[in-house]
């Protein structure tokens, strides 16, 4: 592959981008996935490629409804495995949560692959592949309305990332409580999620595990502090003030 130098401005970008096209050899992401790569890319320079503010709340919250969940899932699609495996492995078993592979573009031999990433980073079961995608979401009419009985089916948590509007709102629709990682604050996912974290992956699941080792230390009265006073609605209207705020600074700047 080619070499990227090592003082290039965009090299970990570029680097990440390889590593997707890597992964899509191997059969775990498709085209489809470097496009939404792409997409997110956009926003993560409209960010400022950090944690903002907004997202560490987000996060934080996040941590909290995973760790009080019955039975809560991490939901892996093929970016999530090509970018953070050992990261969203170790995020599963701080929790304790199950780790399901549910797919847009469904096909038993992706999932098999996706599911051997995450055994290789330490993954002791994954759950959706093969006949394990037993039940059916009824709301959905997509490949993905196949999930795991003892899986997403009967999640009453589900952390999305990269996900789909409808799959979202399908999911919210059963009752559950979904947090997605999304670098788009103004799409169907953002908007339908309980708890939207607008930060990368890269980034926002390393975070993640951190603040659920944080938040089992936690006092009950700093918990519900944070319960009462996390409103999604809020969190959204800050990335987006904020990307309007830089971006009007950026152009004084110049
Ligand atoms: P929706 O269906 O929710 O309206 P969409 O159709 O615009 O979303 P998709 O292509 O379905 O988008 O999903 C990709 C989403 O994942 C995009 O919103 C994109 O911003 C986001 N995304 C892509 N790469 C990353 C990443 N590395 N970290 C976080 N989010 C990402
Ligand atoms: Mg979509």
């Amino acid at each position: 592959r080619g070499i990227v130098p090592e003082n290039h401005p965009r090299r970990d970008s570029i680097l990440v981008r390889e590593r997707l096209v890597e992964a899509m050899e191997e059969d775990v992401v498709v085209p489809q996935g470097l496009i939404a790569q792409g997409r997110g890319e956009c926003f993560d320079y409209l960010i400022g490629e950090q944690t903002r503010d907004f997202a560490k709340k987000a996060i934080r919250y996040a941590a909290l409804l995973l760790v009080k969940a019955r039975n809560p899932v991490i939901s892996v699609n093929g970016n999530v495995a090509a970018l953070v495996p050992r990261e969203v492995v170790e995020l599963s078993k701080a929790i304790p949560a199950k780790l399901e592979v549910n797919l847009f573009y469904r096909d038993e031999k992706r999932e098999r692959a996706i599911a051997k990433v995450l055994r290789e980073a330490g993954a002791q079961e994954v759950l959706g592949v093969g006949e394990n995608a037993s039940e059916t979401i009824q709301e959905l009419f997509s490949e993905r309305r196949r999930v795991s009985k003892e899986g997403i089916f009967s999640a009453d948590v589900v952390l999305v990332a990269l996900e789909d509007g409808d799959r979202t709102e399908a999911l919210t629709k059963m009752g559950k409580k979904v947090i997605a990682i999304d670098l788009n604050p103004l799409s169907r996912t953002s908007m339908k999620a309980t708890v939207t974290i607008t930060d990368n992956i890269i980034r926002a699941i390393p975070a993640l595990k951190n603040e659920v080792i944080n938040v089992k230390k936690m006092r009950e009265e700093e918990i519900m502090e944070i319960v009462q006073n996390y409103d999604n609605k809020d969190t959204l209207r800050e990335a987006m003030k904020y990307i309007s705020r830089r971006l009007d600074q950026l152009s004084l700047d110049l």
